[in-house]
């Protein structure tokens, strides 16, 4: 680490379990973000501002002005770019260095499969079954810890689904895909504010806690946020020995 290196992370280098060693694996650690919006954005700003060397940020849509009361990532400027380049800008202008690389593709079992083999985790800010359970089966392929959120109205939910650990249950083991979840269609639906404030800086603090290997990761709980009343609850979750993704046939 370079002087400037060392000013800019001195609040996390006091930081007995970060330390300088804990910020030098930050700054070698390459997260995967899937998508760009609600969550996505309090994700990458936290692990852009905090020195997450490589930062790869998938998404396919572009700001439109119903985005801005709660994606803090975009701005005006921004509508009709992409979500994932808007993302890139923002963080660039925090911490030049982080190199964050915006994928502008629909998150498909293919990219997923290449994107997460490249990366040493997993933040799911999608807002679709389908595709939380195209990520989920990518990370228990290439045993890749997944940090999963979602946020809706005004609950939030957020754990930590770890194939690298044999006691972790998977996203499948909890919410099985052949479960026909009624796909909420997040784009008509309410959500307030900072409701996904809350849950993807939760989000992005595991994962911080996971790339330093320091502290007790929410692997086997689930964390659930009742914003109305601002309570939360954790329910122990355990391994589903019948699960299709990480069952053993
Ligand atoms: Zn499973």
């Amino acid at each position: 680490m370079n002087d400037e290196q060392l000013l800019r992370y001195s609040r996390h280098i006091l930081l007995d379990e970060i330390g300088i060693e804990g910020q030098e694996k930050l700054l070698a650690s390459h997260a995967l973000i899937i998508g760009a919006g609600g969550l996505g954005s309090p994700v990458a700003l936290y692990l852009g501002s905090a020195g997450v060397g490589r930062i790869t940020i998938v998404d396919h849509d572009r700001v439109d002005a119903t985005n801005l009361q709660r994606q803090i990532a975009h701005n005006l400027a921004r509508i009709g770019e992409f979500k994932a380049e808007s993302v890139r800008q923002s963080v660039a202008a925090i911490n030049p260095d982080v190199k964050v690389i915006p994928v502008t593709e629909r998150a498909d079992d293919t990219l997923l499969d290449k994107l997460v083999q490249e990366a040493d985790l997993v933040l799911d800010c999608t807002d679709n079954f389908a595709t939380r359970h195209a990520i989920n089966r990518a990370c228990v392929r290439n045993r890749k810890p997944l940090v999963s959120g979602a946020a809706i109205r005004f609950d939030g939910q957020v754990s930590v689904y770890d194939a690298r650990n044999a006691q972790s249950p998977c996203y499948a083991c909890i919410f099985p895909e052949s479960d026909s979840l009624e796909e909420t269609a997040c784009a008509t639906m309410g959500v307030f504010a900072p409701l996904v404030g809350i849950v993807g800086t939760v989000q992005a603090a595991e994962a911080l806690k996971l790339l330093c290997g320091i502290g007790q990761p929410l692997t086997g709980r689930l964390l659930l946020l009742d914003g109305r009343g601002m309570e939360w609850n954790e329910m122990k979750l355990a391994r589903n020995i019948g699960c299709t993704v990480c069952g053993t046939p």
